[in-house]
């Protein structure tokens, strides 16, 4: 009664990926890359095993899904913040004080996944949550933007934000440019843009832009001099 053409519950043969102990190193390479992660990249039957890869994970700096958590997470507090008692008790939380929450916010807070409970059940602040507070508070400037390259395998752009650095170059999702811009990807390279960003950041990786759009036209002879306003 031996099955012998069933399904084969098997790894695919193909190297395990060194970093985690779900996937093989060519899944979690294209999940890094991808705000699918690695479980929207593969089939149904192997999806629970590798929905938690670290490798992907928006927990994990660097990762596509990291990304654009960071994008969400500036757009939520910028744009449309959390209602005040939610506020309060993610304060609450980030200073590590007791907390108390008599409008019943922390599932919000949950839902955010600004906070999370710890192993001992205890409500406590996550990293997204930590940086929801920052974004709160920080300031955002207009600032020109300008794309040096696009990488359309990687789905990344690398670009120079004159507001925060004038050489060194920031890595974006490039589907952020191509979304907001309206512009393909090919068409990048080289052109300015304009956005929002917080150029007091410490590192490129904390730079988030938002409300990004190609830069207007500069007037036609603004460079000789001969513009109907110049003096
Ligand atoms: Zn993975």
């Amino acid at each position: 009664m031996t099955e012998t053409f069933g399904p084969l519950y098997e790894r695919p043969k193909s190297q395990d990926c060194p970093d985690c102990s779900c996937c093989t190193a060519p899944l979690c390479e294209r999940g890094r890359r991808s705000t699918m992660r690695c479980s929207g990249l593969t089939d149904a039957s192997l999806m629970q095993i590798v929905s938690g890869c670290p490798c992907s994970a928006e927990t994990t700096p660097g990762t596509h899904a990291w990304r654009a958590a960071h994008i969400r997470i500036t757009r939520h507090a910028t744009e449309r913040p959390l209602v005040a008692p939610a506020a309060t008790l993610l304060h609450a939380l980030a200073a590590g004080g007791p907390s108390e929450d008599p409008e019943g916010m922390f599932g919000i807070l949950l839902a955010h996944r600004y906070a999370a409970r710890d192993v001992d059940g205890r409500p406590v602040v996550t990293a997204f949550g930590r940086r929801y507070l920052e974004a709160r508070s920080e300031d955002r400037f207009p600032t020109p933007v300008q794309v040096e390259a696009v990488d359309v395998k990687a789905r990344t752009a690398t670009v120079v934000v004159v507001g925060w650095h004038l050489t060194q170059a920031v890595t974006v999702l490039l589907d952020q440019l191509t979304t907001e811009t309206g512009l393909k990807a090919e068409e990048l390279p080289g052109k300015f843009l304009e956005a929002e960003a917080n150029c007091r950041a410490a590192t490129a990786d904390e730079i988030v832009l938002t409300t990004v759009r190609l830069a207007p036209e500069l007037p036609t002879g603004w460079m000789d001099g001969s513009t109907p306003d110049a003096e």
